[in-house]
């Protein structure tokens, strides 16, 4: 595995790929490593021929100095992770590399960033995230890249980017890796008291209601929520927002009759925290949502080595 800091250093290293034909994957994160991230790159070192992992803690998605501040950031324990599932390129760059002095371009995507996510945390969350992906996509041209749907709203944010500006990439959206209580991994796991790690749990426990009683009910909505509204109560967790909306569009529904999920963003002790999980009329759906990506399994060369 090679460290590259500059996006220049990262076009050359990829040179050789492009010109064998070989398939490239990236993997877009934050670092601070953990199973979730790695559950991405082993995909994307299963399915491409050169794997790329970006490691970059982006300003510019943060509307929260402090929150920016406190997020957790490893390198050297993310390059040791990353080298031993054996990617090629890690891709490190400082703040200055993405954003160079005189940078005046802002990506920023209608529509399906305006809820949710967009409107607690601003528009400026989605413009940050657009930004840099469409500079991480643009610098290393990968045939496919690798997206965690716990941060749905991400990728229907990307998946419309993608579309918007018919970059040649295909986006892999990778089923949200748990812990054993239910609670969604995040690096932001990690800030939370022992206590507040156990009260966490109760996001899960209320998209599970939630689904639990669309299930039943998929006309009843309202009554869904208020089931996952008592679970967070239990815990003495207020939600930011906990609603059932369309998976593309993000819109809130108040009747499920296609791919829908139940999302959440809650504050446990002062740590913000967001999940999802599929609603659907059947288990067969349900199991369709969660784990299989209609585009995966299309278009894709197998590695060779
Ligand atoms: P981050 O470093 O938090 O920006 O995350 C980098 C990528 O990992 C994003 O595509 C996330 O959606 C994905 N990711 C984060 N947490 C999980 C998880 N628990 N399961 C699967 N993917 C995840």
């Amino acid at each position: 595995m090679r460290t590259v800091r500059t996006v220049a250093e990262l076009r050359a290293a990829l040179v050789p790929a492009q010109r064998d034909g070989l398939s490239i994957g990236l993997v877009p994160t934050m670092g601070a490593f953990h199973d979730g991230h790695l559950s991405l790159i082993r995909r994307a070192r299963a399915e491409c021929h050169v794997v790329a992992v970006s490691l970059f803690v982006n300003p510019a998605q943060f509307d929260d100095a402090g929150d920016l501040r406190r997020y957790p950031r490893d390198e050297r324990r993310d390059a040791t992770l990353a080298a031993e599932l054996g990617i090629d390129l890690l891709f490190v760059p400082g703040v200055d590399e993405i954003y160079p002095a005189g940078f005046a371009t802002t990506v920023s995507v209608g529509g399906v960033s305006e809820g949710l996510e967009g409107a607690h945390r601003g528009r400026g969350h989605f413009d940050g995230v657009a930004t840099v992906v469409a500079k991480l996509l643009i610098a290393a041209a990968p045939d496919a890249a690798y997206f965690g749907r716990k941060d749905a709203q991400q990728v229907a944010v990307v998946r419309r980017l993608v579309a918007d500006l018919a970059l040649p990439v295909r986006i892999v959206a990778c089923p949200t890796v748990r812990a054993d209580d239910g609670l969604a991994l995040s690096s932001r796991n990690a800030l939370l008291s022992p206590a507040d790690r156990e009260r966490a749990a109760a996001l899960h426990r209320a998209l599970q209601a939630i689904q639990d009683a669309i299930k039943a009910d998929p006309d009843d909505v309202r009554a869904a929520i208020a089931a996952g509204q008592a679970e967070l109560s239990a815990a003495g967790i207020a939600a930011e927002y906990l609603e059932v909306v369309d998976r593309e569009t993000m819109e809130p529904l108040e009747r499920v009759d296609g791919a829908a999920l139940a999302v959440i963003a809650a504050r446990v002790g002062g740590v913000r925290l967001i999940d999802n999980l599929p609603v659907a009329l059947t288990d067969e759906d349900h199991d369709e949502l969660s784990h299989t990506d209609p585009e995966v399994a299309t278009r894709q060369r197998a590695p060779t080595a």
